[in-house]
């Protein structure tokens, strides 16, 4: 069931937040670090109990619990810790001559109160990821976890009081009704991870009050595998991909284009491979995940009609377990490849070369992430120049979301903006330009030429 707010008042809580706001409590950078230091012992103290949460709504590892989740987020508060101090410096730029007397400068303010919705795949790092920018940049902050992982959200909103200001912070809980109030309100930022289709709606409700917004969305992730790239490091990789979280991560690698040649060995080396990862049986195995709930269950299912199986394709629906999948002779026009498959399937398509792989790219929305298997640098460049993606990893999946100096985001149906690293603390933060003029008399001189009476003299100059 998911948590309920008994008694809030979407109106109430933003009020309350905007208040505090107002108040500037949330501004002193000693104050935001304090409270990112107080989220870092949150997640130290309570680690295990966050994993058992998510335990319940995934059957996530811990391995993947800890470094996917919980110790990602802990790296991402260490360098917030190590570098706060710095980002908010103002940033001096260059001027030009007429400017030469004068100062010119970026300050990085916070917009006021930021709505955070969270999806329910990666339902810590989905949620408090972008809070830690926020509250870096001196935003207050309302998060809305997923209700589709219920026993993370109510553990959100269980502890998070305890540690960080609660005027400041607050979570609210619920599913579309409650969403749908809460976007009913005022915002300053809204950064909303989730599916393109309820992107949508959220972008539509900011519009009401041009408010901001940051759109972490989905789509289908290609993968091209070129003859040239070493077959099985990059069936390990693709395959670590579109198994962890048991498929259910935004960018996982959602299809593969190679040659029918290419296709055999791949097949080959994904047998060996799945086999090292989770033995005969995966069901079996502590380290492999279950789907959300009996509607994707049955969802991921009605995808595989029409195609064939080459490897897996065990399931138990009272389980809620899809054994890993890869399925042959797929086309662009099977209804697998209609829409994001987000559960632990990989369906191939064959193309005669990268040319037909780049067609094939462009004729769907553009994805959010692009993998790319090749030794071959021409086809690399010439993939990256031919087509879009949210960002790119060559020769590995997933890992581009990692680097700390990376931006991660979509574009097009898979999202606007971007965020991790220093680029949340810049999503959170407002530019704001200022130029001190000098009053003296060269600046005075300087700037004179701007005065009636106007001249051809002064137009020329
Ligand atoms: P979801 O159903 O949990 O929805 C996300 C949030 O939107 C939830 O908090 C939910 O309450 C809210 N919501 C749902 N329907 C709504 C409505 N009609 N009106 C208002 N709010 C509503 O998650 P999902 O959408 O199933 O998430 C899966 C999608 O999220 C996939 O497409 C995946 O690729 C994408 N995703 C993207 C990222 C990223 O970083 N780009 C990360 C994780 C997931």
């Amino acid at each position: 069931m998911a948590a309920i707010n008994p008694g809030k008042n979407p109106e109430e809580v933003v009020s309350q937040l905007r208040n505090t706001f107002n108040s500037g409590r949330t501004k002193p950078v000693e104050y935001r670090i304090q409270q990112l230091k107080e989220l870092h012992r949150l997640l130290d103290e309570n680690s295990s109990e966050i994993w058992q949460a998510m335990k319940q709504d995934l059957g996530k590892s811990k391995q993947e619990a800890f470094v996917l989740e919980i110790d990602f987020m802990r790296f991402e508060i260490q360098r917030y810790l190590q570098n706060l101090s710095d980002w908010v410096k103002p940033e001096k730029v260059p001027r030009d001559l007429l400017n030469m007397m004068d100062k010119a400068y970026i300050i990085r303010e916070p917009y006021g109160v930021a709505l955070i919705i969270g999806a329910w795949n990666y339902p810590i790092q989905v949620v408090l990821g972008p809070m830690i920018g926020a509250i870096a940049a001196g935003n207050c902050v309302l998060i809305k976890p997923s209700e589709l992982s219920p026993a993370t959200a109510k553990i959100l909103e269980d502890l998070l009081p305890k540690y960080l200001d609660s005027d400041a912070y607050k979570v609210f809980n619920g599913g579309i009704p409650e969403t749908s109030e809460l976007l009913k309100q005022r915002f300053d930022y809204i950064f909303y991870t989730g599916s393109s289709a309820v992107g949508k709606i959220v972008h539509a409700a900011a519009a009401k009050y041009l408010t901001p917004t940051t759109l972490e969305l989905g789509g289908k992730s290609p993968v091209y595998l070129d003859s040239s790239a070493n077959i099985e490091v990059a069936a390990r990789r693709i395959l670590w991909g579109k198994v962890v979280n048991s498929g259910q991560t935004c960018i996982a690698p959602d299809y593969v284009m190679c040659t029918k040649q290419v296709e055999e060995k791949f097949l080959s080396a994904s047998r060996k491979v799945l086999k090292e990862f989770f033995g005969e049986n995966p069901q079996a195995s502590p380290d492999y995940a279950r789907i959300v709930n009996e509607r994707h269950f049955d969802r991921i299912q009605g995808l595989l009609e029409k195609c064939t199986v080459a490897i897996g394709g065990d399931s138990d629906r009272k389980d809620k377990y899809i054994s890993p999948t890869i399925l042959t002779g797929v086309s662009p026009e099977n209804r697998v490849m209609q829409e994001e498959i987000f559960g632990p399937v990989l369906p191939i398509i064959n193309v005669d070369n990268a040319y037909e792989a780049i067609a094939v790219i462009n004729k769907m929305e553009k994805p959010l992430a692009m993998y790319l298997f090749s030794e071959n640098q021409k086809i690399i460049d010439e993939i990256l120049t031919n087509t879009s993606a949210g960002g790119v990893c060559i020769n590995d999946t997933i890992l581009h979301a990692s680097p700390f100096t990376l931006p991660f985001g979509g574009v097009g149906n898979s999202g606007m903006g971007a965020y991790h690293g220093k680029s949340t603390f810049e999503t959170f933060s407002h530019r704001k330009s200022v130029l001190h003029k000098d009053m003296g008399a060269l600046g005075e001189k300087l700037g004179s030429i701007r005065y009636p009476p106007y001249s051809d003299r002064k137009l020329n100059l």
